[in-house]
């Protein structure tokens, strides 16, 4: 294939155990997906979640450094489950959603708090709180075919080595075979789409110098070092 400018490397994430990688297509995530998140947010904990997406392009494979992004002054963390899925379809059901997960990984779905809330109040996308540089730091896909389908598990965050987000994975509100069954009813999933499933309680503001470790059991660790803002 020819292009008339320079085509970009695909988007692809790190696999536990392998120097072959996996291709990232598009990515889905969850809102409101854990009853004390939802209350956390201003909800009542009784609401449906619903979904949003990122650029392909915002993942940051493994963490690392990732800068402090433009234009916000309330960066927050939300450490979420990462479900890979490695083929895909339309109206999958809910007991075959699990043959199309590929695999799991620990993700950060960064947010640009203060320009989503503007989008909530004035009936704006929430494009620019959440899909922006390296709003996605995503750790190793781990495979299904090691591990299995975690159902539950604890997930937790320490900032500067202090806990912040400490929760399981049991509970989600839409689980993620429910999570795929939903999105495949409006959009035809394919293999290399992912799912960011929703964070627990405990999002907080991320500041330059802050170190976040996030962790899944049976998942290991991501780790992200907020830099300055350019
Ligand atoms: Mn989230």
């Amino acid at each position: 294939m020819h292009y008339v400018i320079p085509a970009w490397d695909l988007p692809a994430l790190a696999v536990a155990g392998s120097d072959a990688r996996f291709p990232v297509r598009r990515i889905f995530c969850v809102g409101r997906n854990y009853v004390e998140h939802q209350k956390e947010m201003g909800g009542d904990g009784r609401e449906q979640p619903f979904f949003f997406t990122k650029s392909a392009h915002d993942i940051v494979p493994g963490g690392g450094e990732i800068r402090y992004p433009l234009k916000t002054e309330n960066y927050h963390w939300e450490t979420e489950l990462v479900a890979v899925l490695g083929s895909g379809g339309l109206r999958i059901t809910v007991e075959e959603a699990n043959d199309h997960v590929w695999g799991y990984a620990v993700g950060l779905d960064m947010t640009r708090r203060d320009l989503q809330q503007w989008g909530k109040d004035h009936g704006r996308p929430w494009s620019f709180g959440k899909d922006f540089d390296q709003a996605a730091p995503i750790g190793p896909v781990t495979p299904a075919a090691r591990i299995g389908h975690p159902a539950k598990g604890r997930i937790w965050l320490e900032v500067n080595g202090e806990t912040r987000q400490d929760a399981d994975i049991a509970m989600m509100i839409w689980s993620i075979p429910e999570q795929i069954a939903f999105l495949s009813q409006y959009y035809t999933l394919a293999a290399g789409d992912i799912i960011m499933t929703g964070t627990p309680a405990g999002v907080g503001k991320a500041k330059p110098g802050d170190r976040l470790v996030a962790g899944i059991d049976g998942l290991g660790t991501l780790e992200a070092k907020i830099l300055p803002p350019l």
